[in-house]
Parts: structure tokens; C-alpha cells; sequence
């Protein structure tokens, strides 16, 4: 049996319908762990329940890594002034 349909030009892959967003956080070997899609929209790390959401720049995740690593950043900050 012939397929009708001729094969599409090869086109570079693009990443709007697999969109694989990694968590920061957590590692598995040597790579990030794929975040799992909602449907909501979000994108959620089973792991340590960190949350992203592609597009919404505004968006904060309050997963508890992220907020301790905004605690962190912000005394590095201080520090690093202080250092100054
Ligand atoms: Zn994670
Ligand atoms: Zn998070």
C-alpha cells in the first residue's frame, strides 16, 4: 500500500507542540526532569511540585525550592553589596 501524501519538507523541529520545559530544581542523571503538562496550562515537576507557565512571564512559582532559592538570592545580593 502507497501512501498519498508526500512527505513534508524536513523542517527544523519545532517546539510548539512538544514544548518540554525542565525543572530547575531536580535533577535525574545528568539532565533536568521534564516537567509534566496540564491542562491548565501549567507545566508541574512531580517531584518537588515546582510550577512553570510558559508565556506568563509573570508568573511565580511558590514551589518551596523556588522560594528558598529567592531567600538565597536575595541575601547573596546583600552579601555580594556588602562585599563591595
Ligand atoms: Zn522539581
Ligand atoms: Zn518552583
Amino acid at each position: 500500500m502507497q501512501v498519498s501524501f508526500a512527505p513534508a519538507q524536513e523542517q527544523p523541529l519545532q517546539t510548539d507542540t512538544i514544548l518540554i520545559i525542565r525543572c530547575p530544581h531536580c535533577m535525574v542523571g545528568i539532565d533536568f526532569r521534564p516537567l509534566i503538562a496540564y491542562k491548565d496550562g501549567r507545566f508541574v515537576c512531580r517531584d518537588c511540585a515546582h510550577t512553570v507557565r510558559p508565556g506568563v512571564p509573570e508568573y511565580r512559582c511558590t514551589c518551596r525550592k523556588c522560594l528558598s532559592a529567592i531567600w538565597r538570592i536575595s541575601s547573596g545580593l546583600s552579601i555580594k553589596l556588602e562585599m563591595l
